[in-house]
């Protein structure tokens, strides 16, 4: 059976917008790495007569249904009533949810209600799904090629309970499996990625080859389904090559690898240290180092010099290279990474200096210009970025980093080549 989704996420206060409907996108992220199709979500308020009405609705499109909330003890939690009745199926007691609440609210010091007791009625038939974080208990309920499952609504209760017993439950339903692979490409915008790869690429069903971008980072997931994860991995491989091979060192990593993961390698490859001057990053290249446990045996520091007097005064750079060039040049970025280099005592250095946002500079706004001191060797380059203020900083600090990488790895090569 192909399975479609519908999501209903059940509760008055996210009609209301007092609360945000996380848990929805939660459950669709889940579904979509498993392979499961979701057309169509719903919220409802918690009213026993809307609530049928969105399962008499959400079946017209879908086989598997998901809810959220509406499980909890209060006399206005009534969806549970109301998936039992549109499946035809009293409620009945559940010994082991009895004792799983009474448990969770002896361990709490809570008294028990009676209310409480309500919450272990389970519909006749179902699969349980029992709740360690929590006393609403969920259920599966399947009948005629018909699936609902409903989740308890906070976050800290339904997050476990989809990950550990809804998860294994529907792979169950197929007797394939799904892997992904994640790269991650840093220096070419998603459009350009994407009109890259060509059309066919983007319209594969398996493996499929989706794009997301995010600060910077275009990643580009495949994702095989097959009977075992051998299969997966030899169905992934020649994708995986094939994309490398297209953009080269613009790929600088796979999965949980991150662009500061990236360089780290290459110092500790090449046995350099690395020191950065920053200007309108204000700090954020220090933090993509400064954010990983174990990098101060590479990282040795980083001076942020906003003003140009702070250029002059803390990296060296010359009077005549502002005046002639200005703050934002990649004369001037050179200058502040040799200035690092030198106050750090560092074999790599990375600058840079830009225009975070509209000022009555003739440069335009979003313009950065950085630099990279490997050894006696000294590169810049310049980039235009079209955000508001902060992306625009991020996205700097994102660039400054892979231009530090790419140029590592030219000198690595270079090196490999002349031994
Ligand atoms: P309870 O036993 O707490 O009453 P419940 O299953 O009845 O649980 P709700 O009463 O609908 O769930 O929601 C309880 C709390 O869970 C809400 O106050 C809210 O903080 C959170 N919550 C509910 N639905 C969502 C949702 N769709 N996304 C994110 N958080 C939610
Ligand atoms: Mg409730």
């Amino acid at each position: 059976m192909k399975l479609k989704a519908e999501i209903i996420a059940i509760g008055t206060e996210i009609l209301l917008g007092d609360i945000v409907n996380t848990n929805a996108s939660y459950i669709a992220r889940g579904l979509a790495l498993l392979g499961i199709d979701t057309f169509h979500q719903q919220v409802v308020g918690d009213n026993p007569a809307r609530v049928k009405q969105a399962f008499e609705e959400a079946y017209r499109h879908a086989n598997l249904i998901i809810t959220s909330g509406g499980l909890g003890p209060t006399e206005d939690d009534l969806s549970k009533e109301m998936g039992a009745e549109y499946f035809g199926v009293p409620l009945r007691m559940d010994e082991i949810a009895k004792n799983h609440i009474a448990g969770y609210m002896v361990r709490r010091g809570r008294a028990i209600t009676d209310n409480n007791w309500k919450q272990a009625m389970l519909p006749e038939g179902c699969i349980p799904l029992y709740n360690d974080n929590g006393t609403a208990p969920g259920f599966i309920l399947s009948k005629d090629d018909k699936i609902l499952i409903m989740l308890p609504g906070p976050p800290s209760e339904i997050v476990p309970m989809f990950d550990g017993q809804v998860i294994p439950y529907l792979r169950s339903l197929s007797e394939d499996i799904m892997i992904s692979r994640t790269l991650h490409i840093c220096g070419m915008g998603e459009s350009a990625v994407e009109d890259k790869l060509h059309d066919e690429m983007i319209a594969m069903s398996n493996p499929t080859l989706a794009p997301y971008a995010k600060e910077g980072i275009v990643d580009l997931r495949i994702t095989a389904k097959a009977k075992s994860e051998e299969e997966c991995r030899e169905m992934i491989r020649p994708v995986e090559d094939h994309i490398r091979e297209m953009f080269g060192d613009l790929v600088f990593g796979a999965d949980e690898e991150t662009l500061t993961d990236a360089v780290l390698k290459l110092l500790r490859q090449m046995d350099l240290t690395v020191s950065a001057a920053e200007s309108t990053c204000g700090g954020l290249i220090a933090d993509r180092f400064v954010r990983q446990s174990g990098t101060s045996d590479r990282f040795m520091g980083s001076i942020t010099a906003y003003s140009n007097r702070s250029k002059v005064w803390l990296l060296g750079v010359k009077e005549e290279t502002l005046e002639k060039h200005g703050a934002v040049s990649e004369e001037t970025a050179i200058e502040m990474a040799t200035g690092a280099a030198e106050a750090f005592q560092t074999g790599a250095a990375v600058a840079e200096t830009g225009i975070a946002e509209k000022t009555d500079s003739s440069k335009p706004s979003g313009m950065v210009c950085v630099a990279v001191k490997v050894g006696d060797r000294v590169e810049s380059d310049t980039y235009y970025f079209s955000r508001r203020r902060n992306s625009n900083r991020e996205l700097a600090a994102v660039y400054a980093l892979n231009f530090l990488r790419r140029i590592l790895l030219q000198v690595k090569d270079e090196q490999s080549q002349n031994s």
